[in-house]
C-alpha cells in the first residue's frame, strides 16, 4: 500500500544524512564529553562545534545555548526556572490560551506553588494581540511566554512585538519555537526573546534532544541538579550523538529552508483552495496568511476527527486531529475551543502537516480519497441526518 505521512508537526523522520553524521559518536567517538582523555576531548569538540552551529543559526552566542532532552524539557526549564529565579520580584506570569501542554502544564504547576498565571485570549484565527498582553502587565509580572507558532492550527504569533513590550518593561520573555525552528527564520534578536525552546525531531533530527536559548544575563534557576555540564546549568552526561544530530539537522535546514518552505506552502495552499469545493461545510482553522508553511487544519462538519483519521489510515495516509499529545483523550482540543469553535466542529478537525519528503502526488492522493471518506462518514452520522 502507498504510505503517505502527513503528520510532520507531530514528529519528522530523521534525515539519513543526519544519522550518518551521528553514527561515529555511538562508536569510535563514544567518549564522555566531560572526560580528560582523547575520547572525551573528541566528544567535547563535537558538542562545542554543534553549539556554535546552532548559535549561528539563531543569531546567538555559543554560551547562550543549553542542550536539553527536547522541547518539553526546554519549556519546563524556561518557565519554572525563570519564575523561581524571580520569586522575590513578583509572582505573575502571562501566557496565552493556545500554548502547547509543555507550557500550560508547567504554568499550572507554578499556580499550585502560589504563582498567578493570566491566560490571554486569542482571536478567531488563533492570534494573540500585543495590546491584550500589555493590558495584563502589572508590577508583579515576571515572565511572559508566547509560542512562536501553534502546533495545531499553525498560526504565527506576534512574538517580536510582544518581545519589545516585555523588554521595555524589563520582563523576561520566553517563546516556544518548536514548530518554527528549521521551518521559518528564527532569530533571537529579531524576536526580542530572552528564552527560546526548540526540539530536533521537529526539524529532521533525532528524538530526545533539544535546546534552550538563554540570553546572556538572564537569571534561571537550575532544573536538573547533578554534574556541572552545560556550565552548571543542566546536569547529565552530554547526549553527544543527539547534539551532533541536532546541529547537522539545523545546518541542512539553514541551506534548504527557503525552497522547502516555498514548496510546502504551494502544496498547503492547493489543499486550502481545493478541499472546500470538494466537500461541503469544510472550514479552514487558523490564520489565512500568518501560518506555518507546512500546516493546514480543517474542521469537517458532522464527523469526528478520529473517524477520519482511521479511514485515512486504512488507505495509508497518516494525519492528525487536535494534537498528538491529547489524541488519547476525548476532550476536544483547547486550541480549537479557544478560537471559538463549537464542540462539534472542534471534534471534526483534521490537521495535515507537510515536510521534507512530501510529494505533489501525496496531496493528489489525499484530495482524491478525502471527499469519499467524508461522504461515507456523514452518511453514518446522526448529526448529518436530514441535511
Ligand atoms: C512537539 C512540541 C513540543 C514538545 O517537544 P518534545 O521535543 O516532543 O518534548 C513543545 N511545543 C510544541 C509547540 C511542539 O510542537
Amino acid at each position: 500500500m502507498n504510505k503517505v505521512y502527513l503528520d510532520y508537526a507531530a514528529t519528522a523522520p530523521c534525515d539519513p544524512e543526519v544519522l550518518k553524521a551521528m553514527t561515529p559518536y555511538f562508536f569510535d567517538k563514544f567518549g564522555n564529553a566531560s572526560s580528560i582523555h582523547s575520547f572525551g576531548q573528541d566528544a567535547k569538540k563535537a558538542v562545542e562545534d554543534s553549539r556554535q552551529t546552532l548559535a549561528e543559526f539563531l543569531g546567538a552566542r555559543a554560551d547562550e545555548i543549553v542542550f536539553t532532552s527536547g522541547g518539553t524539557e526546554s519549556n519546563n526549564f524556561a518557565i519554572i526556572g525563570s519564575a523561581l529565579a524571580r520569586k522575590a520580584k513578583g509572582d505573575h506570569i502571562i501566557t496565552s490560551v493556545i500554548e502547547h501542554h509543555a507550557v500550560t502544564e508547567p504554568c499550572k504547576f507554578l499556580e499550585k506553588q502560589g504563582f498567578k498565571v493570566t491566560y490571554v485570549k486569542v482571536d478567531k484565527y488563533g492570534r494573540v494581540s500585543a495590546e491584550d498582553i500589555k493590558k495584563e502587565i502589572t508590577d508583579k509580572t515576571i515572565l511572559i511566554s508566547l509560542m512562536h507558532a501553534n502546533n495545531e492550527i499553525g498560526t504565527i504569533q506576534p512574538v517580536s512585538e510582544v518581545g519589545r513590550l516585555a523588554r521595555e518593561r524589563g520582563i523576561c520573555f520566553h517563546t516556544d519555537a518548536v514548530q518554527t525552528t528549521g521551518h521559518i527564520p528564527v532569530n533571537v534578536d529579531n524576536l526580542s526573546v530572552d528564552l527560546l525552546s526548540l526540539s530536533a525531531h521537529k526539524f529532521y533530527g533525532p528524538k530526545g534532544v533539544g535546546a534552550l536559548y538563554v540570553r546572556k544575563g538572564t537569571r534561571l534557576e537550575t532544573f536538573l541538579h547533578g554534574g556541572d555540564q552545560e556550565n552548571g546549568r543542566r546536569a547529565s552526561t552530554h547526549n553527544t550523538p543527539g547534539i551532533v544530530g541536532l546541529a547537522y539537522a539545523i545546518e541542512l535546514c539553514r541551506k534548504n529552508m527557503k525552497p522547502e518552505a516555498e514548496f510546502q506552502m504551494a502544496l498547503r495552499d492547493r489543499l486550502i483552495k481545493e478541499l472546500p469545493p470538494l466537500i461541503p461545510e469544510v472550514y479552514l482553522n487558523g490564520h489565512p496568511t500568518e501560518r506555518l508553511p507546512n500546516n493546514a487544519n480543517f474542521s469537517i462538519k458532522y464527523i469526528e476527527g478520529e473517524s477520519i483519521l482511521l479511514s485515512l489510515d486504512m488507505l495509508g495516509i497518516a494525519a492528525s486531529t487536535g494534537s498528538a499529545c491529547t489524541s488519547s483523550s476525548l476532550e476536544p482540543s483547547h486550541v480549537l475551543l479557544a478560537i471559538g469553535l463549537t464542540h462539534e466542529l472542534a471534534h471534526g478537525s483534521l490537521r495535515i502537516s507537510l515536510g521534507r519528503w512530501t510529494k505533489k502526488e501525496d496531496i493528489d492522493y489525499l484530495l482524491e480519497v478525502l471527499p469519499g471518506i467524508a461522504k461515507k462518514l456523514r452518511a453514518m452520522s446522526p448529526l448529518y441526518e436530514g441535511k
